[in-house]
């Protein structure tokens, strides 16, 4: 079964959930590497791994525990593509640009695929396929969707009509869905642990409780101070997301925080594969819902998101009535762990992936979807340190925008539950409209049966009179008395 978040995760205080794993030491001393990685969640064990197979010294900080941020609290889905939607993309860019960005989350996708072997990550759980689930009925606009993800963008993509999809997913809630079968979900935990022992047996060295406090981006050797020690560095990779604070508040300043919530269940037995028997993720098209089952008979369920830190276990009963909206069947399941993590959502959806300045990089702003994209990220900014690929300038147009500060998130918020409410609203609608025209289907039908019935019994009343014979079934007409013999 995929290890799970033990306890209720939402800042410092969640380090005891990383109990578990080994700690790696404090930097105590100074060093002289190629490359200070700020950062050990997924973007900063990427490039760190990248880059020391590539040769180069490495060092990487982090200021709490791996894992501690969104790496190590996700759903686990590997799925292609940005937090922006696609056509959102192509009017910003045009269609090859981003298409090749496209490509580039699906090669993520392959080295996440490569790297998490049983072997190499035991327990990591691969198991196939995500679904991306309309809550409104947009045939139409499917079309259009499948045409750009399988034509343009080469995607393996396949449109599920609504039959199948509620074939597996008993709920009226969805209609026309997007199959994603190249798609995979591993145990997100164990892939974090089998990255960073990646990258240390590549030669990174990793320290743990070690903030960088501040940078000195003069000359060719940078200097990042930590509380204790030191370190000089050609290059740096600032990869703290939301958390980067003090070293460079300008890069800070461009993501919004936004914390998403999730919780796992408790077993729900016999009636969970009667209302989901889907193997893979599942969300919705307007990021309302994100789930999948786990260790057989539990959901694991992400929704609900706010701007500021709120506690995971005030958010349960939105999970779980959300949980009851979608599958009625379920009941008010009984909700076992929730947690919470905050991602960096910049403001115009995209990573913000490259060089800012000679020596130094970011990678970070990956929001909902980091899995596939910190993979990318990593191999690319390695490369790009090694200058044998250029191909992290495909991140260029997307500059680095100002979020907003407090007003932003205040701001951010009620965008979210408009967008959320509007979400919902329009769902019910679809849903009303479904159950609407069903209503009129049911009439039409009714009334083309009496249309039916009167027309057979107008030829039965022409044919009698032909006949001169009461039809059958005719009103009885009144007896004709016989002929009086007078
Ligand atoms: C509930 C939830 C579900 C999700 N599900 C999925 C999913 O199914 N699929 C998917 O692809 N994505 C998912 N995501 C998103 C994904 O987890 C994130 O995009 C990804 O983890 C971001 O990684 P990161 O390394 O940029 O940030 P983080 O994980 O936040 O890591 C940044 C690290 O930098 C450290 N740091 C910051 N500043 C400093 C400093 N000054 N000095 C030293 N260290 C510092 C922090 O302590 C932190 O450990 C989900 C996220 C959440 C919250």
């Amino acid at each position: 079964m995929d290890s799970l978040p033990t306890s209720a995760t939402n800042g410092p205080a969640g380090l005891s959930a990383e109990a578990d794993a080994e700690p790696h030491a404090r930097l105590t001393f100074d060093l002289d590497v190629d490359l200070c990685v700020i950062g050990a969640g997924l973007a900063g064990l990427s490039v760190a791994l990248e880059a020391a197979q590539a040769g180069l010294s490495v060092a990487v900080l982090e200021s709490g525990r791996i894992g501690w941020g969104a790496s190590g609290h996700n759903l686990g889905s590997v799925t292609p593509g940005y937090g922006v939607p696609i056509g959102d993309l192509i009017a910003r860019v045009g269609l090859d640009h981003a298409s090749a960005l496209w490509a580039l989350t699906r090669e993520g996708m392959e080295i996440v695929r490569a790297r998490a072997t049983e072997e190499a990550m035991p327990g990591v759980a691969l198991s196939d396929g995500a679904l991306e689930v309309s809550n409104v009925d947009i045939g139409d606009r499917l079309v259009e969707r499948l045409q750009t993800l399988g034509v343009d963008f080469g995607s393996e993509v396949e449109g599920w009509p609504i039959d199948k999809v509620r074939d597996v997913l008993r709920t009226n809630r969805y209609f026309h869905g997007i199959h994603y079968p190249t798609a995979f979900q591993l145990d997100g935990r164990r892939y974090l642990r089998g990255l960073e022992r990646l990258a240390r047996q590549a030669g990174a060295r990793i320290f743990e409780e070690t903030p960088a406090v501040s940078i000195d981006f003069a000359g060719i050797r940078k200097r990042i101070s930590t509380p204790n020690a030191r370190l000089r560095a050609s290059d740096i990779v600032l990869a703290g997301s939301v958390h980067l604070g003090a070293p460079s508040p300008r890069v800070a300043e461009t993501l919004l925080p936004v914390w998403r919530t999730a919780a796992l269940t408790a077993p729900l037995g016999e009636q969970l594969p009667d209302a989901i028997a889907f193997a893979g993720s599942i969300a919705d098209t307007d990021g309302v819902d994100h789930y999948r089952i786990v260790g057989g008979d539990r959901l694991l369920w992400a929704s609900g998101e706010t701007t500021f830190d709120v506690a995971p276990q005030r958010l349960a009963g939105i999970i779980r009535r959300r949980i009851a909206a979608v599958f009625p069947q379920l009941g008010q399941v009984e909700i076992a762990q929730t947690f919470s993590a905050a991602v960096g959502m910049t403001v115009h959806g995209m990573p913000q992936v490259g060089e800012l300045r000679p020596g130094l990089w970011v990678a970070s702003g990956f929001g909902r979807q980091g899995l596939a994209t910190t993979a990318i990220a990593g191999r690319l900014i390695a490369r790009g340190l090694t200058h044998s690929d250029e191909r992290w300038k495909l991140f260029s147009p997307f500059d680095l925008v100002w979020a907003g500060g407090t007003i932003g998130r205040i701001v951010g918020q009620g965008v979210y539950f408009a967008t959320r409410e509007g979400a919902l609203a329009a769902g019910a609608l679809a849903r009303y409209r479904e159950r609407a025209a069903a209503r009129t289907r049911v009439r039409d039908a009714r009334a083309e049966v009496k249309q039916e019935e009167r027309r057979a019994r107008v030829a039965l009343l022409r044919a009698a009179e032909a006949a001169n014979v009461p039809p059958p079934n005719a009103p009885s007409r009144r007896p004709v008395p016989p002929p009086s013999p007078e």
